[in-house]
């Protein structure tokens, strides 16, 4: 049988070393394992990619630690955005969503996008009009609430900073999430998910949603998910370019995410990091922060969560 394999990451940057307790590693290692078990188990059962990596992402959507669904930033007026895109390598389908509200698990009405609309992206209060022709629940925004990021919104209030949530100017959490997946069928697929960045205005939508910067898949090359400041990972058409190194120059999968990651985003001004598999079942999670929540399991039998340099 064929190399399968899942790769999940929830944002680059982490806390720094000293900050970091022995507990809250171990909460963001549990979490990020059930990710990927989730996944996985999907894979293991003869299941397609792009079912590996919604599954993937909703659990870490479900969990307060990271920056998307349940635990997202606020935003300047205090709400939160929400954008998400997922993407299937088999055919270049691919949906997306940004600037919703309420929604618990914006991957899945992106992936609902893909599938029950004629379009890729839908944003604001069109998609929240076609959530809702679907059925979504739209929650209370009790639901996304969590204290520290309210904590690190009052940092940010009035001013007109905006902060990445993986900055590790603060002491604060992390966490836009991802996945990416190679199927026993040799598909490939890959889902992104998040909040945006803290006191954020106008509308500002990242990377993250945007195929081909956050987000890509393509079964001839790769599968990618990005974390980073977005605004570069948009100009650097980062996905993509990965994708594009493959294509055109023939490198494998880690020397493109390598070179993208290490020296054209750096190059920008941008960081961040991004986790990658091929249809082989590569996996590659490359990151020039200081450290990057993220995780793989293959069928070979490796299976590892890591959060620094390591
Ligand atoms: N890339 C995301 C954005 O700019 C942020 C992140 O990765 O944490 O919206």
């Amino acid at each position: 049988m064929k190399t399968f394999s899942i790769a999940i990451h929830g944002g680059a940057g982490t806390l720094l070393k000293g900050q970091m307790t022995t507990q809250k590693e171990a909460a963001y290692r549990s979490a990020l394992q059930g990710a990927l078990d989730v996944g996985y188990s999907i894979l293991a059962n003869q299941g397609n990619s792009i079912d590996a990596v919604e599954a993937a992402v909703k659990v870490l959507e479900d969990s307060p630690l990271f920056n998307a669904g349940k635990g997202s930033v606020f935003t300047a007026e205090g709400t939160h955005e929400m954008d998400a895109a997922i993407m299937e390598g088999k055919d270049l389908k691919a949906g997306a969503v940004s600037l919703i509200t309420g929604i618990k698990n914006p991957v899945s009405l992106a992936r609902d996008v893909l599938e029950k609309s004629e379009h890729v992206f839908l944003a604001g209060d069109g998609a929240m009009r076609f959530a809702r022709d679907n059925n979504y629940e739209v929650v209370p925004k009790a639901y996304f609430y969590d204290a520290l990021r309210h904590q690190q919104w009052q940092d940010l209030k009035g001013s007109n900073a905006f902060q990445l949530d993986h900055s590790v100017k603060k002491d604060s959490k992390f966490g836009t999430v991802g996945a990416v997946a190679c199927d026993a069928f040799g598909n490939i697929a890959a889902a992104t998910s998040t909040g945006g960045m803290t006191n954020k205005k106008w509308g500002r939508v990242g990377d993250s949603p945007m195929i081909g910067a956050g987000n890509y898949a393509n079964n001839n090359t790769c599968a990618v998910s990005c974390t980073g400041s977005g605004e570069f990972f948009i100009r650097g058409v980062v996905a993509y370019d990965v994708s594009c190194l493959m294509e055109y120059k023939g490198l494998p999968l880690a020397e493109a995410a390598s070179e993208v990651i290490q020296h054209r985003v750096l190059k920008l001004g941008g960081d961040g990091g991004l986790i990658a598999v091929d249809a082989k079942g590569n996996v590659t999670m490359p990151f020039n922060t200081e450290g990057m929540y993220r995780g793989f399991k293959k069928s070979n039998g490796e299976d590892q969560v890591l959060i620094y340099k390591e």
